[in-house]
């Protein structure tokens, strides 16, 4: 098989860059490991920044989003009982973000790509990426329980955390940045309508908190719990009990219970991988870097390489120029160590860590009291909750 850019995995990364690809007239092959099924209902990310429902409305994939998506003008923190809302579109000039869930941009981009794309192979799963430094890599891949080879041009690794692509860079090339968190997410989907019309932090003495939607009907609810925890050991009524708990305020708002329809735990990292490229070989998204998920980014980071990516090969293919390839790595990392920081610090000001002191919980009170009271320190988190451009 062959074609011009072989991309590895089918998330958010691999789909959109193939769909860019298609519009510019640049022929792709995907090859995804799991089934179609799988990859649909993988319950992830929510958030999506201006600037990537922008891209997706750009590619032609934002129909849906546009139809089902909720535009969302600010956030609510909560902590010592009190509620202060961060007016996104006041502090940033007009932008906001959009509740638009993962599994549906997977969805919108695979049935784009089925109809109109290049091929799109699901249980197809990459082996190795071979000869990234020479002129033509090779992937080869198990599709159905038979071996086959993509030869392309330039070979695009998509394949998250856990792939393949990575491993091609030589180890003395590559350089590895890396924070794990002493805790995790306990997130659960539950069908009754939100508590509140925006997202809410919650920081509290037990733990963070979380509310958020996936639709006016459906709530995504999450608590920090110990990293290791087994999710199958809270039962409901705990898990909306200890919401309850960390959510509440001085005033009469009440937390909506409903039926939870699924529960999973999410562990914390912080990662980077150094370079984005190895010759004709190009990380993107997850397989390059992990934030911890408290500011909303995973997703967005991955939307924002491609676009840089597809740009670049477009560029490369209509003018010659390798310029922009050459500069895909140093132009992606200066977005992703911004947002590193920015989900660092948002998960440090808002979780409780287990060795924490009682001086370190009232420096976080100081902190989201400096947020609630200096429009500067509410503009920074507004900025960057909102999107860093695209380099
Ligand atoms: C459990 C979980 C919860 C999350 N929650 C949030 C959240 O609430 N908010 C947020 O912003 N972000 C969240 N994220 C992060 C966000 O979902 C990711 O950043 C986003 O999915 C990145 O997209 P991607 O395309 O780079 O990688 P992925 O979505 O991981 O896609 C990679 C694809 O590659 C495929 N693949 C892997 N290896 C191979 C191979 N060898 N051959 C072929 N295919 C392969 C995989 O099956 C997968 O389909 C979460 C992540 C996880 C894991």
């Amino acid at each position: 098989m062959r074609t011009t850019v072989g991309i590895i995995g089918a998330g958010p990364a691999g789909l959109l860059l193939a769909r860019l690809l298609h519009r510019a007239g640049v022929d792709s092959v995907v090859l995804e490991s799991r089934d179609r099924a799988y990859v649909e209902r993988r319950q992830r990310a929510g958030i999506l920044e201006q600037g990537t429902a922008d891209a997706l409305r750009a590619a032609g994939a934002g129909e849906r989003m546009d139809r089902e998506g909720l535009r969302h003008d600010g956030i609510e923190l909560r902590f010592d009982r009190h509620r202060h809302r961060v007016d996104l579109p006041a502090l940033t000039g007009g932008r906001s973000v959009t509740v638009y869930a993962q599994t549906e941009v997977c969805k919108d981009l695979i049935a784009l790509q089925l109809k109109e794309g290049g091929p799109l192979l699901f249980e197809a799963e990459a082996l190795a990426v071979e000869g990234a430094d020479g002129g033509r890599p090779r992937i080869p891949f198990r599709h159905q329980g038979r071996e086959d080879v993509l030869e392309c041009d330039y070979a695009v690794g998509c394949d998250g955390f856990r792939g393949v692509a990575r491993e091609a860079f030589p180890a003395g090339g590559r350089r590895v940045f890396e924070r794990t968190y002493p805790y995790a997410w306990l997130g659960v989907l539950a069908d009754v309508a939100p508590s509140h019309d925006e997202l809410v932090y919650a920081r509290h003495e037990r733990g963070f908190a979380l509310l958020s939607m996936r639709s006016p009907s459906v709530s995504r609810l999450y608590l920090q719990v110990p990293a290791g925890t087994d999710a199958g050991r809270w039962s409901d009524e705990e898990i909306w009990d200890e919401l309850e708990r960390r959510l509440e305020t001085d005033d009469d708002w009440r937390l909506e219970r409903g039926p939870v329809t699924q529960k999973s735990v999410t562990p914390m990292r912080s990662f980077v991988h150094e370079p984005m490229r190895h010759g004709r070989l190009f990380l993107a998204g997850d397989a390059a870097h992990i934030v911890p998920p408290t500011g909303a980014k995973g997703l967005n980071l991955a939307v924002g390489d491609v676009v840089t990516l597809a740009r670049a090969l477009v560029h490369e293919k209509e003018t010659g120029s390798p310029d922009l390839l050459d500069s895909y790595s140093a132009t992606c990392l200066r977005r992703v160590w911004q947002t590193e920081r920015f989900s660092s610090d948002m998960t440090t000001l808002l979780h409780r860590a287990p060795d924490a002191t009682a001086f370190d919980a009232r420096l976080q009170s100081a902190r989201l009291e400096r947020i609630a009271s200096s429009r500067a320190a509410e503009t920074d988190l507004a900025e960057a909750y909102t999107g860093f451009p695209l380099g």
